[in-house]
C-alpha cells in the first residue's frame, strides 16, 4: 500500500506560473492574504489529507461502508471522527464567504486544497463538496432570511447540503422532472413537496446534525419545460426561528444504492412527502430553478473534473510505489540487472505506463488550475477587460475540465492497475479502488456526452459576439494564441521539438473548430457524433499548450541556475506529452471531421 503525498511542488508551480496566483493575491478582494499564508495552508492541508483522510478511504470502500436501516444511514466511526475534525479544524468552512464564517480565500487556493481531499478520498470529500455547492446556490439566489438561517451552519459543516435533480425518468434531461410543489394550505408562504429523487449523494447520514436538501420541483400549472421548474430548500429537520432544530420534515431516505465505486459515500433514494408533503421554501423566483441549480452545477462540474485529476494522481502514486518495490525479470538491454535485480520500474513498458500517468495528470492539473485561477479573475479583477476574458475562458474550459479530466482518469487509473500486473486486479492491493472510484466521475454532473455537447455547441458553434457577430470567438481567439505560442517555441534551441508538436496540435484544433462552426447548424447530428472526440482534442491541445508553457518556464529557471530536479522533470513530462499525446491531435481531428457519417451509418435494426 502507498500513502498519499500531496504533489505540492507541481501545485505551487502551476498556481504561481500558470494560474496567476500573484496577480490574484494583488486584487483588493484578497488584501488580507499573502503568499506565506497560502503556503502554510497548503502544507497543513497536505498533512490533514495524508494523515486523516487517506487512511479512511479503504474503510469506506471495503471495510465499513455506510449502512441503511429503515431510513437511517450510519457511517463508520472513522468517517464520523474525521468529518468532525475536518469541521473543527476549519477546513469545511475554508471555501465559504467570510459573511457566513468562511475564510474568503481565492478559489485557486481552495481548488488546490480540494485536490488533496479528493486524492485522499473522493467518497469522503463528496460530502463537503455537495454542501458547498448548495451553499453557492443559496448564497446567489435565496432570500436574506434563508441565507441567515441556513448558511452559517452549512458553511461550517454542522449541517450538510445536497442537490436533488435526478428522478427515475429524469437524468440528463431535466425537462422530465415530475416532483411537485404546491403552496401550503395554511397560506404561510411555504410549499409542500412530493416526489422521488434518486442517486442523491450524501442524501442521508449521521455525520451532520441536519441536511439541507435543494430540490427541483414543479409548481401547479407551470410551463412543461425547463422554465416550469423551481428550486426549494427542504431541510431534513425544520429549523426554528432561534436556529434550533424543530420537528422532522416529511422526507425519508427510502434506500441506498450498492455501487461500483465511491462506496464510502451514500447514494440515496429520497422520498418527499409520503405523509403530508415535505415543507419547502422557494429559492428566488418560481421557474428559476434550473438556472439557480446551474450556479451549483457549474461549480460542481469543475469540481468533479478535479475529482478526475485527484484520483488519477492517487493512482499514479500507488503504481509508482509498487513499481519501485516489485522485482520481476531482467531488464532488456541491462546486463547488470541479470546479476543485481532491479524493480519493474526499469522495464521500458512500465516506464511508459508511469510516464503516461504522470504526464497526463500534470496536463489535466494545468488545465484545471488555469480554469480555477480564471474563476478568481472573472469574479474579483477590477479591470473589466480582464474579467470578461477570464469569464469567457472559464465557460469554455468548464466542459473540458469536467469531461476530459474524468474520461482520462478512467484510463489513467486503469494504467495504474496494469503497472501492478495481477496484483492490481486484487482488491487488497488498493489500485482497483481508484479505477472503480474514477468511473462515476464521467457520468454524474452531466455525462461526457453532455459536456461535449456544451463544448462544441453553446461554447463554440453557438457562441456569438454581440458586437462583431463572430461565432465561436472565445475558442478561436484562444486557439490562435496557442498557435502563436507554438510558433515561437518551435524556434527555441532547447524546446523546439515540443513547439513543433504543439504547432501541429494547434492546427488540428483550429481546423476542427472551423469544421464544427460550419457543420453544427446544417448537420447537427454529424457535428454531435464528433463532439466527444472534439472535447478530447480540446483537452489534448489545451493541456499541451499549458505543459509547453510550463516547460518553457522550467527551462528558464534551469538556465538561471535553479537546480531543482522538478524543473528537469517538467521538461521531460512535457516532451513525453508532446510525442505521445500532441501527435494524436491530427488523427483525432480527422475522426471529428470525417468520422460523423460512419457513426450514423448503421440502420437502427442492424445494431
Ligand atoms: C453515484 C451517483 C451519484 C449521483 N449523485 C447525484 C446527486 O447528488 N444529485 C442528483 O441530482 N443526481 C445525482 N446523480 C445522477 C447523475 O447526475 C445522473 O446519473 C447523470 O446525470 C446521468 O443521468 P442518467 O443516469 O439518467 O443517464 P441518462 O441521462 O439516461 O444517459 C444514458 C446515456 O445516454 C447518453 N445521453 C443522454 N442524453 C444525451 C444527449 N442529449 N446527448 C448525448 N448523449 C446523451 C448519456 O451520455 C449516457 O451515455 C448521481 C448518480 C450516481 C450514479
Amino acid at each position: 500500500m502507498s500513502t498519499y503525498a500531496a504533489p505540492l511542488k507541481d501545485m505551487r508551480f502551476l498556481m504561481s506560473e500558470i494560474a496567476g496566483l500573484k496577480e490574484i493575491l494583488n486584487l483588493p478582494a484578497f488584501a488580507e492574504i499573502d503568499a506565506d499564508t497560502v503556503d502554510s495552508i497548503l502544507d497543513e492541508a497536505a498533512k490533514f489529507a495524508t494523515e486523516q483522510i487517506d487512511p479512511i478511504n479503504v474503510i469506506g470502500d471495503r471495510q465499513n461502508s455506510p449502512k441503511w436501516d429503515n431510513g437511517v444511514v450510519t457511517v463508520s466511526p472513522e468517517y464520523k471522527s474525521v468529518y468532525k475534525q475536518f469541521c473543527e479544524n476549519g477546513w469545511h468552512a475554508m471555501p465559504g464567504d467570510p459573511k457566513y464564517g468562511g475564510q474568503g480565500l481565492p478559489n485557486l487556493v481552495n481548488f488546490a486544497v480540494n485536490e488533496m481531499w479528493r486524492s485522499a478520498s473522493i467518497a469522503f470529500a463528496l460530502c463537503p463538496m455537495l454542501t458547498m455547492g448548495a451553499v453557492h446556490s443559496i448564497e446567489h439566489h435565496a432570500s436574506d432570511e434563508i441565507k441567515q438561517k441556513y448558511l452559517p451552519k452549512m458553511v461550517d459543516g454542522t449541517w450538510g447540503g445536497t442537490m436533488n435533480l435526478t428522478e427515475p425518468q429524469a437524468g440528463s434531461d431535466l425537462t422530465a422532472i415530475r416532483t411537485k410543489a404546491v403552496p401550503d394550505p395554511s397560506g404561510d408562504g411555504t410549499y409542500r413537496i412530493t416526489g422521488t429523487k434518486i442517486f442523491i449523494t450524501w442524501g442521508e447520514h449521521d455525520m451532520a446534525e441536519n441536511i439541507i436538501h435543494l430540490v427541483l420541483a414543479r409548481l401547479p400549472d407551470s410551463d412543461p419545460g425547463l422554465k416550469g421548474i423551481s428550486l426549494f430548500v427542504v431541510p431534513k429537520f425544520l429549523v426554528n426561528d432561534d436556529g434550533s432544530l424543530g420537528e422532522r420534515n416529511d422526507l425519508i431516505c427510502s434506500a441506498i444504492e450498492h455501487k461500483l465505486g465511491i462506496k464510502g459515500s451514500v447514494t440515496s433514494v429520497m422520498s418527499y412527502g409520503d405523509k403530508v408533503g415535505a415543507k419547502g421554501w422557494l429559492v428566488g423566483k418560481a421557474g428559476g430553478g434550473v438556472a439557480y441549480m446551474f450556479t451549483m452545477m457549474n461549480h460542481a462540474r469543475i469540481h468533479v473534473g478535479l475529482e478526475g485529476i485527484s484520483v488519477a494522481e492517487r493512482a499514479y502514486q500507488h503504481a509508482l510505489t509498487y513499481a519501485r518495490e516489485r522485482i520481476q525479470g531482467a531488464i532488456i538491454g541491462d546486463e547488470e540487472s541479470k546479476k543485481t535485480p532491479k524493480p519493474i520500474l526499469f522495464h521500458p513498458d512500465v516506464r511508459r505506463l508511469l510516464m503516461d500517468m504522470k504526464a497526463r495528470v500534470e496536463a489535466l492539473r494545468a488545465i484545471g488550475y488555469f480554469a480555477a485561477g480564471n474563476m478568481d479573475l472573472a469574479k474579483f479583477s477590477n479591470d473589466p477587460a480582464v474579467q470578461k476574458k477570464a469569464q469567457a475562458y472559464v465557460e469554455l474550459l468548464t466542459p473540458v475540465v469536467k469531461g476530459w479530466s474524468t474520461d482520462s482518469a478512467v484510463e489513467i487509473t486503469s494504467e495504474g492497475i496494469q503497472v501492478h500486473g495481477g496484483t492490481g486486479f486484487i482488491e487488497e492491493t488498493g489500485a482497483a479502488q481508484y479505477m472503480r472510484d474514477s468511473r462515476i466521475t464521467s457520468i454524474y454532473e452531466g455525462t461526457t456526452a453532455i459536456q461535449a455537447n456544451d463544448y462544441i455547441g453553446r461554447k463554440t458553434a453557438r457562441e456569438v459576439n454581440k458586437e462583431t457577430g463572430e461565432v465561436g470567438f472565445t475558442a478561436r481567439a484562444l486557439y490562435k494564441d496557442i498557435a502563436a505560442f507554438a510558433d515561437d517555441l518551435a524556434k527555441d534551441a532547447k524546446l523546439g521539438d515540443i513547439g513543433r508538436s504543439l504547432q501541429e496540435g494547434a492546427r488540428a484544433l483550429i481546423d476542427a473548430t472551423e469544421w464544427a462552426i460550419k457543420t453544427y447548424g446544417p448537420e447537427p447530428q454529424v457535428a454531435s457524433a464528433g463532439s466527444v472526440p472534439y472535447l478530447k482534442l480540446g483537452g489534448i491541445v489545451i493541456g499541451g499548450w499549458l505543459m509547453a508553457k510550463s516547460a518553457k518556464i522550467a527551462q528558464q529557471k534551469i538556465d538561471a541556475g535553479e537546480a531543482d530536479g522538478y524543473y528537469k522533470g517538467k521538461i521531460a513530462t512535457t516532451r513525453y506529452y508532446a510525442k505521445h499525446w500532441l501527435v494524436q491531435a491530427d488523427a483525432v481531428a480527422r475522426e471529428i471531421m470525417e468520422g460523423g457519417p460512419s457513426v450514423l451509418g448503421l440502420d437502427e435494426p442492424l445494431f
